[in-house]
């Protein structure tokens, strides 16, 4: 229901939860967060209000520069943390808002291929099919665009890869999704609300776009792979 994404200079996972607490308002009944440190992807997710998923990070904390999160509001597969955001493939992890419409026949095709499934989401299909890409030998942009030119349905998403720790990928088709600008640090949030504790500057993506978020800068596409101009804004929230 919610993303937020951050290549930040600090470590991310507080300031990730903190973000999320910010699209608290659009209801959710699990939250997690994932980060790279050092070439380990890990995760730590809750059931229920932002406060259980602070509470497992104050037990177990998570370093990394590089990191997403996720306040899901579940469609498919009850609220539980094996369920919760956000989902891992090998190497690769995933947050979404909305609905994969084809999961069913994406999650045949994956199974069958012998890529193993742990949670009852939709969500979890992009994980996996990711990885197949990256198995396949495709670089994490070409694996997410050819993942993505296989979603059917209405969805946020955003990607990082364990071999890259400077390398985010969010993508639009339905849900809003708002790429912000930072001094040395690049975001991604569901709105320019969830980031305004950071930049005022964001960039949203228009449906059917995708881009590839780097601590220098970002650069967007089209479902053909085609660059797209998106004009950047001055949000007017408040830190
Ligand atoms: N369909 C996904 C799920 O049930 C994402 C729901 C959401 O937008 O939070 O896990």
């Amino acid at each position: 229901c919610g993303i937020v994404a951050i290549i930040g200079s600090t470590p991310v996972a507080p300031l990730i939860v903190d973000a999320l607490k910010r699209l608290e308002y659009r209801g959710y009944d699990s939250a997690g967060v994932a980060t790279i440190d050092h070439g380990r992807l890990d995760r730590r997710r809750a059931e229920g209000k932002l406060i259980n998923l602070e509470n497992r990070l104050k037990d177990e904390p998570l370093a990394g520069l590089i990191g997403i999160g996720h306040t899901r509001w579940a469609t498919h597969g009850v609220p539980n943390e094996t369920n919760a955001h956000p989902h891992f493939g090998k190497d690769v992890a995933v947050v979404h808002n909305g609905i994969i419409e084809n999961f069913a026949e994406l999650r045949d095709e994956l199974k069958a291929d012998g890529y193993d499934f742990v949670s009852q989401t939709d969500t979890e299909v992009v994980a996996h099919l990711v990885s197949r890409e990256l198995d396949r030998g495709a670089s994490p942009e070409k694996a997410a665009h050819n993942t993505l030119k296989r979603l059917q349905g209405a969805f946020a998403l955003a990607i990082i890869f364990r071999g890259d720790e400077n390398l985010i990928i969010g993508a639009r088709s339905g849900p809003p999704l708002a790429v912000g600008h930072g001094e040395g640090e690049m975001y991604l949030g569901s709105d320019a609300i969830a980031l305004s504790p950071f930049t005022s500057a964001v960039t949203y993506l228009e449906d059917g776009d995708w881009a590839v978020v780097r601590r220098d800068g970002m650069k967007i596409f089209d479902m053909d792979g085609n660059p797209v101009e998106r004009r950047m804004q001055k949000s007017i929230g408040t830190a």
